[in-house]
């Protein structure tokens, strides 16, 4: 975690997190020698699992609070999702891919994160029947901010999505204001796997 120190993570809440998640169990097994060093790795279907300082970031700038009711979009290996299940959150992952999602029913942290839920689905759709959101953290490319995950947001409520930018996406953090409009903050760039419209499988 000192390398996620040093790179600017400074969420202490973040850090406890992560230092209690083995990440190799998100891996294959053959990535095991190398599974704590700071890049991403492949996981099936094309798809990968992010960089930690990645997850940091974004998990970060999502200005986490215990019990807040947070919906992510793009399951992939379940690292994410799990990292803001040991926040204390109730997370809500949606997984386009039925092969990733499929996965999820052996989730090896089943019994520990009761708070986690999972869902085959469109991210763009987002998740109406438990929405409102205190929080919305996109982990693919997005082309644009999608419109029924603003509407899905509570006022006051927080998106973090990376949001693309020629070859690269910036990371931005939308709020939503009382009067239902929006602000936005820009951060870093980014390169992640496409954000695509549509279930596969
Ligand atoms: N959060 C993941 C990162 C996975 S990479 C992790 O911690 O490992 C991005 C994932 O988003 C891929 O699994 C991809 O299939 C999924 N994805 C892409 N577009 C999507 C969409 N519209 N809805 C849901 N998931 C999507």
């Amino acid at each position: 975690m000192d390398t996620l120190r040093v790179k600017g993570i400074t969420d202490e809440a973040v850090l406890a997190a992560m230092t209690n998640i083995p990440r190799h169990f998100f891996l294959d097994s053959a990535f095991d020698e190398i599974a704590y060093e700071d890049r991403a790795f492949p996981i099936s279907e094309g798809q990968t699992i992010s960089q930690p300082y990645t997850v940091a970031y974004q998990t970060q700038l999502l200005q986490v609070k215990p019990f807040d009711k947070i919906l992510e979009i793009g399951t992939g290996s379940i690292y994410q999702a799990t990292v803001l299940a040991e926040m204390g959150v109730k997370a809500f992952t949606i997984e386009r891919q039925k092969v990733l999602f499929d996965k999820t029913k052996n989730y090896i942290f089943k019994a520990k994160y009761p708070n986690l839920k999972f869902f085959f689905g469109d991210g763009f759709e987002g998740l109406p029947t438990f929405a409102p959101f205190d929080k919305v953290i996109i982990t693919a490319a997005a082309p644009l901010v999608p419109p029924k995950l603003i509407e899905q947001l509570k006022s006051g409520g927080k998106m973090v999505i990376p949001v693309n930018e020629g070859v690269h996406q910036r990371m931005l953090r939308i709020t939503k204001k009382e009067d239902g409009s929006t602000s936005e903050e820009a951060f870093e760039n980014f390169s992640f796997v496409p954000m695509l419209a549509g279930k596969r499988g």
